[in-house]
Order: structure tokens, then sequence, then C-alpha cells
């Protein structure tokens, strides 16, 4: 079984985040998308909100599972039979960090790192920036996937 995560904020799914975890659920028996629990830091949505919306956009790849994990992701991996990391690459700024913590992480455990050029479509799009825009009324509606749309909109609206 070749399982792989694709961990991150998700604060909330973007159709950067699902673009990369539709073509990695097609190349891999398993795609655990895991949701990084900071509780330092502070989110928009819980972290049981964010697993929430991805159950929900995720559900028809049956081979995409969602969970949420403190620490480090490759501990999450250790405990899971996870052995690759799947990242997406953006741009060029993406990679000096994306590179260190890959090798950081494979030094410590062995655990490889995957990485997907984005979708052009998506190159630009970030969760910080979806938050932005819609925030001061920007139309997000072709960044996110309907459900997340249909949640920033009530959460934005409550503050
Ligand atoms: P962000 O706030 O930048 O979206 P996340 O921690 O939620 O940060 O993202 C998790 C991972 O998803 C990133 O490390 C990156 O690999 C990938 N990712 C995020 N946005 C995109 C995108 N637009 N295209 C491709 N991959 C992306």
């Amino acid at each position: 079984m070749r399982r792989v995560v694709c961990p991150g904020s998700f604060d909330p799914v973007t159709n950067g985040h699902l673009d990369i975890i539709t073509r990695a659920a097609d190349l891999y028996d398993e795609v655990v998308v895991a949701v990084a629990r900071n509780p330092s830091k502070t989110s928009l949505f819980t972290a049981a909100e964010r697993v929430e919306l991805l159950r929900e956009v995720t559900k028809k790849y049956d081979n995409v599972r969602v969970d949420s994990f403190e620490g480090l992701t490759v501990d999450f991996c250790k405990a899971n039979g996870i052995s690759a990391i799947v990242k997406g690459l953006r741009a060029v700024s993406d990679f000096d960090y994306e590179m260190q913590m890959a090798q950081m992480n494979y030094s410590q455990s062995g655990v490889e790192t995957l990485f997907m050029t984005t979708n052009p479509l998506y190159a630009f799009l970030s969760s910080s920036l979806v938050k932005d825009f819609a925030k001061y009324g920007g139309d997000v509606s072709g960044l996110v996937p309907g459900p997340v749309l249909t949640a920033l909109t009530s959460r934005l609206a409550e503050s």
C-alpha cells in the first residue's frame, strides 16, 4: 500500500489544495490529508472545522482520508505508516523553504518529500489571500469549493 500525506493548515482548503490532493489520489493508493493543529497560531476555522470542510470536499474520492495532528509531520507519518509527504510548489519563492524542510525531514526520519508543480490556474492562490480578499468583499467563488465559500461567508459575517 503506497500511502502519502498532504499536510497543511488548510484554513480553509482552496481549489489549489484540492488540485494537489486529487492528483496525488490518482497516483497513490491512499492519501491522508493531515490538518496541522497549532494552538499558538490564530486561525479563522478551528482544526475540527477545517477537517470537516476537507471531508466534505473530498468525499467523492474513496482513497482520500482526512485527519489532524499536532507536532512533527514526520512523527505523524511514522505513526500512520506513511512513507512520503506530497507538497505543492507554487513558485520559486516556495522552493527554498520547502527544500530545506524536505531535507530536514529526510535526514531525521527517512520520510521522503515529493513535489508537485501547481496547476497554473492556482499558482497565485493561498488560504491567506482568499481570506483577505473575502474579508473586504472580493469574489472568491472561483477559488474555493462551494461548501468552503458558504462557511467563509458566514464566518466573516460573524466578525
Ligand atoms: P497556504 O496558506 O499557503 O495555502 P497551507 O499550509 O494550508 O498553506 O498549504 C499546505 C500545502 O498545500 C502547501 O505547503 C503547499 O504544498 C500546498 N498548496 C497550498 N496552496 C497551493 C496552491 N495554490 N497550489 C499548489 N499547492 C498548494
